[in-house]
């Protein structure tokens, strides 16, 4: 099979950064270590150098460029694992012999041009970064399997006093151990952490969130999205069950967006204005808006986003000493209550 991979392809193959293909694997890096593919790892060995394209386990000493990653990882041959980097980063093998190598280029491309018209509205993220859909059949399988862990219960339950309702009716499940964020992914998100799914407006799965519980001084994201994933609106699922006249509080996250709930309205999160696609404006237009912005520069530059996006947007004021609405929903709403 090696032989249909041309040495003009092989060089732009190579050329693909080691860290975009890890990323693509699935593989969870962070500041270039991921856990090696070649031993049983449970702490990070595998080292990632932009330098040189290549990884290297400090372990067990398995190392390679981008192509043997592929071919470890995903358990292919060298012309497999090729075909499998033209596929996902699309570039095409060539055209110019003959006979089944050209038939196999050709299916390649096709596989890609396919690949390309149905991703491509979503391929770059903010950063410019190269990106695919997340794996929504396995993300679903993977949430169907677990429910609430103790430390998930203690964070929600104890420490933010968010009423569980609301965090079953939005299916917040979690993990006490890391696990793949998809079907041929290594450990992606990190354990223990909430698994917080994300709906569109008909409740279907388009995305999961992590939200990490473990120790601060640990160097993990405390946000992470499945791979393939970019940022998105939060909770547009609620929106069937509020009428037009019906109050409906946007917030900045998930945390902010449970604790709304928890003092019985009914919300959304908008992390971003620039995530409120028209779609979501449409959905929104004509609707009872009210927000608490967070006391910070960006809260309220959101809110002054959002208040050009909809004129009817209410401002409500914080109390003093509150920067965001799960604070003032601890310190207050919940004594009162
Ligand atoms: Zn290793």
């Amino acid at each position: 099979m090696a032989e249909y991979i041309d040495s003009n392809t092989l060089s732009k193959l190579r050329a693909i950064s080691i860290l975009e293909v890890a990323d693509e694997l699935g593989m969870g890096l962070r500041y270039h270590n991921a856990l090696c593919i070649s031993h049983n790892d449970t702490h990070p060995s595998l080292h990632f150098w932009t330098s040189t394209n290549t990884c290297h386990c400090f372990a067990c000493g398995w190392g390679g460029d981008n192509i043997d990653l592929v071919m470890k990882r995903e358990n292919l041959s060298f012309s497999e694992a090729c075909q499998w980097l033209c596929r996902r980063f699309n570039i095409s093998a060539g055209n110019h012999s003959a006979g089944n190598r050209k038939e196999v280029l050709h299916r390649d491309k096709a596989v890609a041009e396919h690949r390309k018209s149905e991703c491509d509205t979503d391929r770059l993220n903010l950063r410019g970064e190269f990106q695919h859909k997340p794996d929504v059949d396995y993300l679903m399988r993977m949430l169907m399997g677990k429910k609430l862990t103790d430390k998930a219960r203690d964070f929600l339950f104890y420490q933010r006093k968010l009423r569980p309702e609301y965090i079953y009716w939005c299916r917040v499940v979690s993990t006490d151990f890391s696990i793949a964020g998809y079907r041929f992914g290594g450990k992606f998100f990190d354990g223990p952490s909430l698994l917080i799914p994300y709906y569109d407006v008909h409740g279907n799965l388009l995305t999961v969130q992590s939200r990490y519980l473990g120790d601060k001084t640990e160097e993990k994201p405390r946000f992470k999205f499945a791979p393939g994933s970019k940022p998105m609106v939060y909770g547009m699922q609620i929106l069937p069950q509020v009428t037009e006249k019906e109050p409906l509080v946007i917030t900045e996250g998930c945390t902010d967006c449970w604790s709304a709930m928890s003092m019985g309205y009914k919300a959304i999160a908008i992390p971003s204005a620039t995530l409120c696609n028209e779609e979501c404006r449409n959905l929104l237009s004509g609707r009872n808006l009210h927000m608490w912005p967070d006391q910070d520069k960006p809260g309220i530059g959101l809110y002054m986003k959002l208040k050009e996006m909809f004129p009817q947007l209410v401002y409500h004021q914080l109390p003093e000493g509150c920067k965001d609405l799960s604070d003032y929903y601890q310190s207050f709403y919940v004594q009162k209550m």
